[in-house]
């Protein structure tokens, strides 16, 4: 018996890495250098593309978080950054090289695993495998995933609007309606007089933008199309587009707004909430920056930013169990970024979890569902879960875990939340892992 994993970068490197600790063979797929893909520079695993940080390590951070769930289960990359980090304050910078590295090595070195130079192009669905390709998946093997799961569950770009804490909005200056319809609690309006709304067109407009990676032309759909890009278009795009207040009326006032920025709940407890149609290519300071100025927002935290990439990544809630098995079909399992998690923790994360499932269900044990209250499980649970007509990636963060039962002080909830969350961790381990996926030594 053989494991298949498609794709050696973060995700694959840890779900080969898993499997090989388990006992079981390994045929590692990864096309490059073969086959580059437009932001891989090496032929290198576990290349980190862009920054060298893998983020927060405080528990108290969605990130950080993440992280500590990983060291409790056993994860090989998290184990290998750690030796290869570099000084970065209470983040988890590597050097980036000696990472890339050492993973390398350190599978290559692995007796059970053998590596395959070759770009997948279909999934043998009588093999056990794991499917980790990536935001660049190649063309073929997107084209292939696109008419077995149907063009509309495939994405080429994520168009991300920012996720707000619902505790840092001024609650006093907005109201609960849905379009055309009285009353209704699904979206949060926050009303602008005309002087509020030409300040913050004004800052919208000139506000700094990430520069696009020279692979990501600017040609954006019309239906993912930057919030400060519309406006660029003239002041009246926006006032006939996402801020249209047709169909609200202010309860306070009795009349329609001037304009409106619209919330939709993310969560059911309501804890976070999405700007709806701002998703957004301003760098994060600067959305801060302009988003304050929206009436309501003067305090306003943000769970996620938003941002637009080029990246393929799959309708999972329509396709997806939580433990990252296809659904009816039995022994293929999904991971990484090309599952809609964002981030590369979140990668290794799933990655550690599709490489447990796949060698259970090899060795005929149901695959686990990892528990809400951790970090990982809450992710994974959005990703298979989560709201499957306009899915859109997402990173570890606070606002997707329960919240602590009884009446918690806000400065309180996420210390509780993490404790929790690191507790069950533990304990889910103890009651399930039969094999110890770390293998670094
Ligand atoms: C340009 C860019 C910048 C990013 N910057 C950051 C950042 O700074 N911080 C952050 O946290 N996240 C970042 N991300 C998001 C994400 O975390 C990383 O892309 C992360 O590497 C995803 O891990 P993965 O394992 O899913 O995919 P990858 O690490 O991309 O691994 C997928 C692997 O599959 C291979 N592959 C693709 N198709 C095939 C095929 N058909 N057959 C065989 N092999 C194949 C690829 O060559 C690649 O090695 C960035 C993404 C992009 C695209």
């Amino acid at each position: 018996m053989e494991i298949r994993v498609i794709g050696a970068g973060l995700a694959g490197s840890e779900a080969a890495l898993v499997i090989s600790a388990a006992g079981i063979p390994v045929r590692l797929y990864e096309m490059r250098p073969l086959k580059m893909t437009p932001a891989h520079k090496s032929d290198h695993f576990a290349e980190l593309v862009c920054s060298n940080s893998l983020g927060s390590v405080k528990e108290t951070d969605g990130k950080g978080l993440l992280k500590k769930e990983l060291e409790i289960y056993g994860s090989n990359l998290l184990e290998i950054a750690k030796r290869m980090s570099v000084p970065a304050g209470k983040a988890l910078a590597v050097d980036r090289w000696a990472f890339q590295t050492a993973v390398t090595e350190f599978i290559m070195r692995r007796r059970n695993v053998e590596i395959v130079r070759e770009e997948v192009k279909r999934i043998e669905e009588d093999v056990p495998t794991v499917v980790a390709t990536g935001p660049l998946t190649s063309d073929a093997l997107a084209t292939y995933l696109g008419e077995v799961l149907g063009e509309e569950h495939l994405f080429f770009y994520d168009a991300i609007s920012p996720i707000v804490e619902a505790d840092s909005l001024d609650f006093s200056k907005g109201f609960f309606a849905n379009r055309y319809e009285e009353g209704g609690e699904d979206y949060l309006n926050f009303p602008m007089t005309e002087e509020e709304f030409d300040r913050f067109y004004e800052e919208l407009v000139k506000a700094d933008r990430v520069a696009p990676h020279p692979f990501e032309d600017e040609r954006y759909f019309e239906s993912c199309m930057p919030i400060e890009v519309l406006a660029s278009r003239g002041r009246e795009t926006l006032l006939f587009g996402p801020m249209r207040p047709v169909g609200l009326i202010d309860p306070r006032t009795g009349k329609r707004p001037f304009c409106v920025v619209q919330l939709r709940r993310e969560n059911r407890e309501g804890t976070m909430y999405n700007m709806v149609g701002f998703q957004t290519r301003l760098t994060y300071p600067e959305q801060k920056r302009v988003f304050r100025l929206i009436p309501g927002f003067e305090n306003a935290r943000f769970f996620r930013y938003g941002s637009i990439h080029r990246n393929t990544y799959l309708n999972s809630p329509s396709f997806l169990e939580p433990t990252l098995e296809w659904r009816g079909h039995e022994g293929i399992f999904f991971a990484g970024q090309l599952i809609g998690v964002e981030g590369y923790v979140e990668s290794i994360a799933s990655g550690l979890v599709a490489g447990i499932n796949v060698v259970r269900r090899v060795t005929g044990e149901n695959p686990l569902v990892f528990p809400d209250e951790t970090m990982t499980g809450a992710l994974l649970g959005y990703v298979s879960r989560g709201r499957g007509k306009d899915f859109q990636p997402m990173n570890a963060n606070f606002g997707l875990l329960p919240l602590p039962s009884g009446r918690v002080r806000k400065s309180e909830r996420r210390r509780l939340q993490a404790r929790r969350a690191l507790e069950k961790a533990r304990e889910f381990r103890d009651l399930h892992f039969n094999f110890q996926p770390l293998c670094v030594i």
